[in-house]
């Protein structure tokens, strides 16, 4: 098939494309390079089935593809607040565009929707059917109104144009190629235990996420895209954290001597987070394989590649 990834050169982006590519797919690779990287797709870039275009998705392009994965978006909040009016043109019309562009050709469009569109949840763990509590004039707003704007569009495309989506909401989501400044807690965590500095938690680091490893995702993306069901569904790994457990898990695993140092709490942080997953297992037979243990130990050696030199003076 020929398939079209936007984003394909950022994190899960181009895990993706490994997996499409060793499938025997043509592949073809939308991205600005905002949070992406051509490092990230150094070897596909010869492959004769294998395309990448420097192209924005807020403006119009013409392809002729059989599917279309959905990434294009800054995903961690340092890079999205950056210029969150950018954000919002990304989420609405970027995917606009996308959805035209499946509407003209006839593609199958997979959305890479986030489990930010249920906001400080108050249901936990949380169903597809659950709402949402999300403050619409924020400073994470850009984002989570931004992809419920886009799950809104790829549900009225399919409803009004009988465009095929999949729509899946992704939890935090680790693994190697994440960005060693992108301020998210895993990569923040590693590169701080590489550099022997301090951890940086933010609150007594009571609140909780769930961490699914790139690969399980990835499995979970295809099996969505090329089954029965629009979704939404919940892609993530159900076994919760607290950030605090997660800072040990680090410390012992890369520089025991490490100090936990607590900072302050981000505004409209949420408390707690984990998927209810039961719908991805019954419609797609997909559930997480990788235990944090393991996806963390080959997150640390990606990053201990890139770290090359200790940087005592220096945060990521
Ligand atoms: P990433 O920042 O590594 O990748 C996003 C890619 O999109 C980058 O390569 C970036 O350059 C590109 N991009 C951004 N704006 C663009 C534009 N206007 N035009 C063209 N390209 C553009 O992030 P990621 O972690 O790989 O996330 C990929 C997708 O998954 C995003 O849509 C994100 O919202 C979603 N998601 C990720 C997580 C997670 O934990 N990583 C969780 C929930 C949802
Ligand atoms: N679009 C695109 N590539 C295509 C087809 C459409 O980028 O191959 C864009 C198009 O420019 C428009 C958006 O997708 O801004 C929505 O297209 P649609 O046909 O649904 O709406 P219309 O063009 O009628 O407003
Ligand atoms: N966090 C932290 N230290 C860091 C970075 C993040 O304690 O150096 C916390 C953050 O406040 C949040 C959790 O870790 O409670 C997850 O943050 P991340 O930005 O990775 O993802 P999101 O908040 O979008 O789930």
């Amino acid at each position: 098939m020929r398939i079209l990834v936007t984003g394909g050169a950022g994190f899960i982006g181009s895990h993706l494309i490994d997996r499409l590519m060793t499938e025997g797919h043509e592949v073809l690779c939308i991205d600005n390079f905002y949070t992406g990287h051509k490092r990230n797709l150094l070897k596909w870039l010869n492959h004769p089935y294998f395309e990448l275009i420097r192209h924005d998705i807020t403006e119009p392009i013409s392809l002729e593809v059989d599917q279309i994965y959905h990434l294009a978006c800054p995903a961690s909040p340092v890079h999205y607040q950056y210029n969150p009016v950018k954000t919002i043109k990304t989420n609405v019309m970027g995917t606009l565009n996308m959805l035209g562009l499946a509407k003209r050709v006839k593609a199958r469009f997979f959305l890479a929707s986030t489990s930010e569109v249920y906001g400080d949840p108050e249901q936990h763990p949380q169903t597809e059917e659950y709402r949402g509590n999300v403050n619409p004039i924020g400073i994470r707003s850009c984002y989570d109104e931004g992809k419920r704007v886009a799950e809104t569009l790829a549900f009225d495309y399919h409803r009004q144009n009988d465009v095929e989506v999949r729509v899946a909401r992704i939890f935090n989501t680790y693994g190697p190629r994440m960005l060693e400044n992108d301020g998210r807690v895993v990569s923040n965590f590693v590169v701080q235990a590489l550099r022997g500095v301090p951890l940086t938690v933010y609150g007594d680091g009571s609140q909780t996420r769930s961490f699914c490893y790139v690969s399980d995702l990835v499995d979970g993306f295809i099996r969505l895209m090329n089954g029965e069901h629009t979704g939404p569904v919940n892609l993530g790994n159900p076994d919760e954290y607290t950030i605090l457990q997660l800072a040990q898990a680090v410390q012992q695993m890369v520089a025991p001597d490490v100090a936990i140092r607590f900072e302050p709490l981000p505004q409209d942080d949420p408390r707690r987070r984990k998927p209810d997953i039961t719908k991805a297992k019954t419609w797609l037979g997909w559930q997480p394989t990788v235990p944090l243990q393991d996806g963390l130990r080959l997150t640390v050696e990606d990053f201990r590649t890139r770290i090359t030199s200790p940087n005592p003076d220096s945060n990521p």
